[in-house]
């Protein structure tokens, strides 16, 4: 049985990114994944762009992630609007209420995930393990699909929000079907976006209009599962007219210049981060809904978080794996990623209860937030989550 200290099983972008966090330890690291090399080095277009926090992009600069990510596809987020059905009133948060002069970047989900592989496969503690499924997990020891078995100090799952080794381990988790389907493209448009996101909760479907690098937008269409079969199915021209027209027209011609994908809506919150030696990182801990662009930021710092507590065991000449270390872990990540969870799926059901109470909340919200400067400067904290590893 070959030896590790560290398994993590998953090289998605939080799996790859808690290896890279390690990279300045002595442990000897294997990172395990279904998926092969080839995939992982240039991972396909999948329609997601990720809006990242400061935060985030502080992170990845540190891990040198960020000098893998081509300048020419990194949108800027400078200003944000919110707006409720046909109404003309918006919720405006402006980047100058973040201390910085941007809410946030976006910048396309394969480019992360493949800056993620380029940061990870020559590091001289970490073996890449691909085409490798994880078919069986105990405490320290997990069996390949090949019939290989594999032991290690600590297993960390970064293997989706759908974790088989999660529940394999014995960790039960939260799960909210919120019955609808998010469906993600990119669109060029005739008029400048202004670095302006917009985010229009209609009755029956949200639209995000998100700025990417010059005249293009990541579109975010979120509606009922029994809708979405008829939205994917559009021709392409039928499909960018109905956007533009929800847009109330406010980019001038829309044209979709990528595929559409689409994702059901799971959020996921697993009832504890870490058990004897085994913690989850990124989506396996937890699975935000999309609407508050917080998953990959959240598994990014979540890594960083235990990252930093293996680091400082280890200075210590402590146990890195024991039970205080990962509960460390699990009290510092718990405390910002609970509130964000509640509180987006709190926003995801107001904003889809068409019943005259939620629209009249809604409506109330949104001035609210524009009346009251801390509300606002709350959430703009939040959006750009200043300083979420403290
Ligand atoms: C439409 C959409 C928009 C989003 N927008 C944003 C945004 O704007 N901002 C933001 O921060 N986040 C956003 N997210 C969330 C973000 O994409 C996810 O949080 C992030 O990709 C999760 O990364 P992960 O590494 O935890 O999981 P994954 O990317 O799911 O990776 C898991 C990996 O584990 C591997 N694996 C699974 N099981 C096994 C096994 N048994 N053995 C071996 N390998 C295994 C899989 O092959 C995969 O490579 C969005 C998500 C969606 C769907």
């Amino acid at each position: 049985m070959e030896t590790f200290d560290i398994i993590i099983i998953g090289a998605g972008p939080a799996g790859l990114g808690m290896a890279r966090n390690l990279a300045d330890t002595p442990l000897k690291i294997a990172v395990l994944e279904r998926l092969p090399e080839s995939e992982l080095a240039n991972p396909p277009e999948d329609g997601r762009d990720i809006a990242l926090t400061h935060t985030s992009e502080e992170i990845m600069d540190d891990l040198g992630m960020w000098a893998h990510i081509p300048e020419d596809q990194v949108g800027v987020i400078r200003d944000a609007k919110v707006v409720n059905g046909h109404s003309d009133y918006a919720l405006h948060f402006e980047s100058r209420r973040s201390g910085k002069d941007y809410l946030g970047r976006i910048v396309p989900n394969h480019l992360i995930r493949k800056a993620s592989y380029l940061q990870v496969k020559d590091l001289s503690n970490v073996t890449l393990i691909t085409e490798a499924p994880v078919v069986e997990v105990r405490t320290g020891q997990v069996k390949l699909a090949d019939g290989r078995e594999l032991s290690a100090s600590l297993v960390v799952a970064a293997d989706s929000r759908f974790s088989e080794n999660r529940r394999k381990m014995g960790i039960s988790a939260s799960m909210t079907d919120f019955g609808r389907v998010v469906i993600v493209c990119e669109m060029a448009h005739e008029l400048p976006h202004n670095d302006i996101a917009t985010e229009c909760f209609h009755y029956d479907q949200t639209l995000a209009i998100l700025p990417m690098h010059g005249d293009l937008s990541s579109v975010v269409v979120t509606l009922p599962s029994d809708k979405a079969d008829a939205a994917m199915e559009m021709t392409e021209l039928a499909f960018a007219a109905d956007i533009q027209q929800r847009f109330g027209n406010e980019l001038g011609k829309m044209e979709l210049v990528s595929k559409r994908v689409a994702y059901p809506l799971v959020g996921v919150f697993a009832n504890r981060f870490v058990t004897e030696r085994f913690a989850l990182v990124g989506d396996a801990a937890v699975g935000m809904h999309p609407v508050t662009a917080h998953g990959y930021n959240l598994g990014l710092t979540g890594g960083a978080i235990l990252a930093n507590e293996i680091k400082e065991a280890l200075a210590r000449g402590e146990d890195f794996a024991s039970a205080t270390v990962l509960h460390r872990y699990e009290r510092a990540h718990r405390k910002v990623a609970r509130p964000l969870y509640l509180g987006t799926n709190a926003l995801v059901k107001l904003y889809t209860d068409t019943r005259l109470p939620a629209k009249m909340l809604r409506r109330a919200a949104l001035r609210l937030g524009n009346i009251l400067p801390p509300v606002k400067s709350r959430i703009v904290q939040q959006l750009t989550q200043v300083d979420m590893r403290t």
